[in-house]
């Protein structure tokens, strides 16, 4: 926005188009630049992966998920029904190109420089999330050690290898190697299975459906409007602002923000943003489980992590490459069992309940697109593929920092979603 005199003038107001955590983040920091917001979700805050995910908020795991590594099992697995990595195949040429360009990334060089993204990132997201309770997001943030556990000690050597990485690329990262015994005297749960397990100190984990309804009720309070039940359909420039066009009226602001999750490619690919997001659709259900974990366990061969929620256990797993909008299999729920049914005990794993499935926004190149598009007035905040709870709350704070004063932040120099 300029003034008539040419300079810059903040926007007094903006639409965010998606509430799931990173559109609800957006909002929250806009409103404490004075911008007065409006969310518009297609169902309502928390309906996409922002919901019933493993909620850790783990630094020391943040990080591309192109790799080498990742072909190698990836195309083993993709073929293998039951195997929690596979693809929902649907007639879609968006998988194709998303899948050509990942493949494409899944290089030490281009995780290196991944890894140069994320890292002034990692280091702000436990501020970022006391920021968001001093501004009155009540939501319980637990701060707890990470257990990763593995059936064989030979196993442990994937997880180092990258945690390795993550301290040469200039991240701390304070671990500590544990026998299954040792795992077993801090988790009782833990099975006779478990061989080996890694302490990840200092990381932390919320119940990520509380967070997002208290957040989404803090910017209510602040006076911004949730739109529910609404797609934005297209957004486009009109002389002096923007307008996101809805299945019923227009909306326009002087700025929007399109968060709308694994949805964004559709919205996004017209204002510049060539770097396509697709789902990487994982699956969940809480159990009883009490008394509880004493912290989020992860079990990287059956690619599961458990976190605990109250007298209950939530159980994530599966990477399934797919359209957010195609219908959850039935048979993915199973395939976490078999994965985790051996490595926890003293479980009744019939009675789970709250089965879910949410598509986490993959970038092709592992790496978020977080500000301004080729169209002026128009951002974007997403792909954050695993990793948008971890850093949801900080990436709305350095947008809603760029759109307010037209500077971006160094750390979004990296995350340009028109790279
Ligand atoms: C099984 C699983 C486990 C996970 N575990 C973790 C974890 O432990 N830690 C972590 O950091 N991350 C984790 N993630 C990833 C994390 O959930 C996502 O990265 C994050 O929720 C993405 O947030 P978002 O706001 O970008 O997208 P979403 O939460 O998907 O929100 C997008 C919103 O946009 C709306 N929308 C879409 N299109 C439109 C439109 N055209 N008009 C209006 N509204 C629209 C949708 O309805 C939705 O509400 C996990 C994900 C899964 C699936």
């Amino acid at each position: 926005m300029t003034t008539d005199e040419g300079r810059e003038r903040p926007p007094s107001s903006a639409v965010v188009v998606g509430a799931g955590i990173v559109g609800l983040s957006c909002a929250f920091s806009l409103q404490e630049h004075g911008v007065e917001v409006t969310l518009v979700d297609r169902k309502q805050p928390g309906a996409g992966a922002s919901w019933q995910n493993a909620g850790l908020l783990s630094p020391a795991m943040t990080g591309p998920l192109p790799e080498p590594a990742i072909l190698r099992y990836g195309l083993k697995a993709v073929v293998n029904p039951r195997s929690p990595v596979g693809v929902a195949w649907q007639a879609d040429p968006r998988l194709a190109r998303f899948a050509l360009s990942l493949v494409r990334h899944c290089t030490t060089a281009a995780w290196r420089r991944g890894m140069e993204a994320y890292r002034p990132l990692n280091e702000q997201v436990a501020a970022s999330y006391e920021h968001q309770r001093e501004g009155g997001v009540t939501a319980e943030v637990t701060t707890s050690d990470i257990l990763s556990c593995f059936a064989h000690p030979d196993g442990q050597s994937g997880l180092l290898h990258e945690l390795e990485a993550l301290v040469s690329s200039g991240q701390p990262v304070d671990i500590e190697l544990l026998t299954g015994d040792e795992a077993r005297r801090q988790e009782p749960r833990l099975s006779g299975h478990i061989s080996a397990a890694v302490r990840i100190r200092g990381q932390q984990f919320i119940t990520p459906s509380k967070y997002v309804t208290a957040l989404a009720e803090v910017v209510r309070r602040r006076g911004g409007k949730i739109v529910e039940d609404t797609e934005v359909t297209s957004v486009e420039r009109r002389g002096r602002v923007v307008v996101a066009k809805t299945d019923g009226a227009d909306l326009d602001a002087d700025a929007v923000v399109l968060a709308s999750g694994a949805w964004l490619s559709t919205l996004a690919a017209p204002h510049g943003v060539r770097v396509p997001v697709y789902g990487g659709r994982g699956y969940s259900f809480t159990v009883p489980c009490d008394p509880p974990l004493s912290g989020p366990a992860h079990f990287p061969a059956a690619r599961v992590a458990v976190a605990p929620q109250g007298d209950r256990l939530r159980v994530t797993g599966i990477m399934e490459f797919g359209s957010p909008d195609a219908p959850a299999r039935s048979s993915r729920i199973p395939t976490i069992l078999r994965g985790v049914r051996p490595l926890l005990e003293g479980i009744d794993w019939e009675r789970r309940s709250d089965e879910w499935m949410g598509a986490r926004p993959l970038s092709s190149d592992g790496v978020p697109l977080v500000g301004a598009t080729r169209t002026p007035g128009v951002y974007v905040a997403g792909g954050h593929g695993m990793w948008g709870i971890t850093l949801g709350p900080l990436t709305g704070s350095l947008l809603a920092r760029q759109i307010a004063t037209g500077e971006p932040p160094a750390e979004l120099g990296r995350l340009d979603p028109c790279r």
